[in-house]
């Protein structure tokens, strides 16, 4: 086992742990550690754009984009969080520019802007450009920037490290991060890293799902981690589904198409989100798109030989704005469908995209183990993270704006907080935990196979918790879940070997997914309203009185140290599992809520 020390631990190279690398590297002794090559993260399949009330080509400010993330969220968004990312979107963007990013440019030369769902001018009144964006490859640019950012600051990175478990120790003043486990692909060697502050920057959960925008990786480890603690994961019940995935697949075509004046029509050629969102129409927010198209096709006016799709139109765009503005997106068509969208409409479907949940923190990034305490050394930033920015629904393009703002400013703060203590002593074996983990995995003869079980969890989450659920789907998904829990529990890894055993870690990460899977159905069951990501077909108006606030879920640990709690879930006899929910006040300051038009 090797041992290292360090000030600051980030973990994760997406954007949100790059950005924070680069501030907390120029501040103290810092390591990234990774699971990818730090340019494979998803951040880099980011297409559409980061926004920033620039006012480059029309008036706006960071007030209206305030209200747009509020409203955008159906007023679960915590208001002093969205009111502090509106208004350090425009230095975020200054420093992508100042970093050589390359972003396109309008005539005079200033950074571009375009049109994206949810953001408008003056509360409402139409769709602004406030979309920044260097063709449809805003995230690749944000993140090849970043990752020579950090080589220019010699930051250290281990690639290829998967963290397994972050160290909590005990002290007078309670429990404090002091470090993490890693698992080294190449080697099969476990690697303790001591440190005085841990920043988590891994990323989402997509691979729940089966029709999902989501690579491959993103299996939600951070929050897994967490939540096996016993700390608590915040509003996991909104997921949200992007509106334009390829259909069948789900490989995404960004909402810049709808940005640059692509419209959604279904078989009978009509705009139907005009009957929708009659201002905004086709750039209505996205957990409204999704569910209209939803909608059209359960009504029977869904395109294709099944029914099951709609469309999206690019084709008066013509070729020239096309190639230029959204090349990638373009050749996705022709490659994935042999469609092109140059002279056919596009066959779409939503796909699974984004966690508005998350491990809770503080506007500095601070991690949360309830309603108000942070854990000393603990941190979270971007997609891992619910700070809350997005609320129920989160808009386009204010993830990359969210990595960015956030991730820096938790950079910051494990930095200052480790030029404030010192190094607290480890546990007695800090790895055992992780060593047990894969030494049984790695030895198991289990008949259970990970793909088969991975499978049916992905079923399962399309048919039952997907844009449209009720309490007997949710039921359905939970008693699925738990049952493949159980078989999880027989499962067998077939290569018993040290080197690059990617058989193994992607049984430590179907372990991750179903324990989310499970926190997402058991948390959208107990929530009896429908708001933003979250549709119930059972109870379809939000209720302000009784949900108004965050859901906080915790699992139950063997010591007991959440007790089970007699009020919640509702209505789950027979199903109960190891979670225990609890809520937690959303933050208002300038906003009622409002009924939400568009
Ligand atoms: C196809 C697609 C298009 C998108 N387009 C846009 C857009 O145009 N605008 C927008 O605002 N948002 C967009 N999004 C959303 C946005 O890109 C993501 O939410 C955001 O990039 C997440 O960044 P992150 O840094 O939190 O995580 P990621 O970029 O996913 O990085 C996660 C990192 O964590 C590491 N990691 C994970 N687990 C472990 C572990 N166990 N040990 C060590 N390391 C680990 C990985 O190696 C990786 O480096 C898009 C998302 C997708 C999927």
């Amino acid at each position: 086992m090797q041992f290292h020390k360090y000030d600051v631990l980030i973990v994760g190279a997406g954007g949100a742990g790059m950005r924070a690398a680069i501030e907390a590297g120029q501040r103290a002794r810092t390591a990234v550690l990774t699971k990818l090559y730090p340019t494979r993260s998803h951040t880099g399949a980011a297409q559409g754009g980061m926004c920033a009330a620039l006012a480059n080509v029309e008036e706006d400010n960071w007030e209206w984009h305030t209200f747009d993330t509020v409203k955008g969220g159906d007023y679960l968004t915590d208001q002093d969080a969205a009111e502090i990312m509106a208004k350090e979107a425009i230095d975020a963007v200054l420093d992508l520019e100042k970093m050589g990013l390359p972003f396109n440019r309008t005539q005079e030369g200033k950074i571009d802007q375009r049109r994206f769902g949810g953001h408008t001018r003056d509360h409402g009144k139409a769709a602004v450009r406030r979309s920044c964006y260097a063709a449809d490859r805003t995230g690749h640019m944000i993140l090849q920037t970043l990752y020579q950012n950090c080589v220019k600051h010699g930051i250290e990175f281990y690639n290829e490290f998967y963290v397994l478990d972050v160290v909590l120790s005990d002290t007078e003043n309670g429990q404090v991060a002091t470090g993490a486990i890693a698992y080294e692909l190449a080697t099969g060697e476990i690697h303790v890293f001591q440190a005085k502050s841990i920043v988590f920057a891994t990323g989402g959960f997509g691979k729940v799902f089966k029709t999902t925008s989501n690579a491959h990786t993103l299996t939600g480890d951070g929050m897994g981690i967490y939540y096996r603690k016993g700390l608590p994961l915040e509003d996991m019940e909104f997921y949200q589904f992007h509106p334009t995935g390829l259909a069948g697949l789900g490989i995404l075509l960004t909402e810049g198409a709808r940005g640059e004046g692509a419209i959604l029509r279904n078989k009978d050629g009509e705009r139907f989100m005009e009957r929708y969102a009659p201002t905004i129409k086709d750039l209505a927010p996205r957990d409204i798109v999704a569910r209209s198209m939803v909608l059209e096709v359960l009504e029977g006016r869904g395109a294709g030989p099944d029914a099951d799709y709609v469309y999206l139109d690019c084709t008066h765009l013509g070729a020239e704005v096309l190639e230029s503005k959204l090349p990638d997106i373009t050749e996705f068509a022709r490659t994935y469908l042999g469609i092109d969208p140059v002279t056919e409409p596009v066959p779409v479907y939503p796909t699974a995209h984004y966690a508005m949940g998350g491990i809770p923190t503080t506007v500095r990034g601070e991690a949360l183990r309830d309603n108000e305490n942070v854990i000393p050394g603990l941190y979270a930033a971007g997609e891992v993270a619910c700070v809350s920015v997005h609320g129920s629904n989160r808009l386009g393009t204010n993830s990359l704006l969210d990595i960015n703002v956030f991730g820096k400013r938790a950079g910051i703060a494990a930095a200052e907080y480790a030029s404030t203590v010192d190094h607290v002593d480890l546990p007695d074996e800090p790895a055992a935990m992780v060593q047990g983990m894969v030494d049984t995995l790695r030895s198991a003869e289990g008949s259970e196979r990970v793909v088969e079980i991975r499978t049916e969890l992905q079923r399962t989450m399309d048919a039952n918790a997907a844009v449209y659920r009720t309490e007997d789907t949710l039921k359905r998904a939970l008693h699925d879940v738990q049952a493949l829990k159980e078989r999880y529990g027989r499962v067998g890894v077939q290569d018993k070997g040290k080197r690059y055993n990617t058989d193994l870690l992607e049984a430590v990460e179907l372990g991750f997914l179903l324990d989310l899977a499970e926190c997402l159905v058991n948390a959208a069951l107990a929530r009896k309203e429908s708001r933003g990501g979250h549709a119930r077909e059972d109870y379809p108006d939000r209720d302000d009185t009784n949900f108004m606030r965050h859901s906080m879920s915790y699992k139950v640990l063997p010591d007991g140290n959440t007790g089970p709690d007699p009020d919640a879930p509702l209505g789950l006899t027979g199903f109960l599992s190891d979670i225990r929910l609890d809520y937690k006040p959303v933050v208002f300051t300038r906003y009622e809520p409002m009924e939400r038009k568009y």
